[in-house]
């Protein structure tokens, strides 16, 4: 399943209280961004340099990959498909371009949006991370816009962030219904 919407949005803590309810594999992408104080490689990220990523593209060890706000980030695809394979719910949370790469290769795939109640209420909780610089806010901001114009559509379902155990609750019964993918196909992938 993709969870996805502009940064600051609250996809992190939707996905952490998730884990409370029902179990789950995480997808771990890789980024050429620098790790945040509190992070910890392969946990929250694997943090690679330019050429580690490159050599990932190259080989075609992700599923999707994009650049966002002057970093890339991709999902390993390897482990999605290990764990979608053994029928564990996996999730993404990503980015929309390259949510909309999964979506048109995985036409299966449950997508989610999720929405701030607005973007004023965004640009507070960006701030309120204290987290990353006036810059990145900035940059972040513009492209949450443009992402609640444009790729939002694409998604299944869209969801407003105004109440976590709401959010939580919604996307968890979605999660629950029955038949989100192919396990057929998951399979012959990982045969090649
Ligand atoms: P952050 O730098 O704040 O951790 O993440 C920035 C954005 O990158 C977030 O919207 C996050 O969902 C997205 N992102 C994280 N991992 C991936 C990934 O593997 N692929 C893509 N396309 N986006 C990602």
């Amino acid at each position: 399943m993709i969870i996805s919407g502009p940064s600051g949005v609250g996809k992190n803590t939707i996905v952490r209280s998730l884990a409370a309810r029902r179990p789950f594999h995480f997808s771990v992408s890789a980024t050429t961004r620098a790790a945040r104080p509190g992070e910890t490689d392969g946990v929250d990220y694997h943090f690679l340099d330019q050429e580690g990523f490159s050599a990932m593209v190259r080989d075609a060890k992700l599923l999707e990959w994009a650049e966002f706000a002057g970093n890339r980030y991709g999902t390993p695809r390897r482990q999605v498909i290990e764990h979608l394979a053994a029928g564990e719910d996996v999730i993404l949370d990503i980015e929309v371009d390259g949510a909309v790469q999964v979506m048109d290769a995985y036409p299966d795939a449950v997508s989610i949006f999720v929405v701030p109640p607005s973007l004023e209420e965004l640009e507070a909780r960006m701030r309120g991370r204290m987290d990353m610089s006036e810059e990145q806010i900035v940059m972040r901001l513009g492209l949450a816009r443009e992402q609640m114009r444009s790729g939002r559509r694409r998604f299944r379902y869209e969801v407003v962030n105004e109440d976590l155990d709401a959010v939580v609750s919604a996307i968890s019964d979605i999660l629950g219904r029955p038949a989100r993918h192919a396990a057929g196909r998951l399979k012959e992938e990982l045969r090649r």
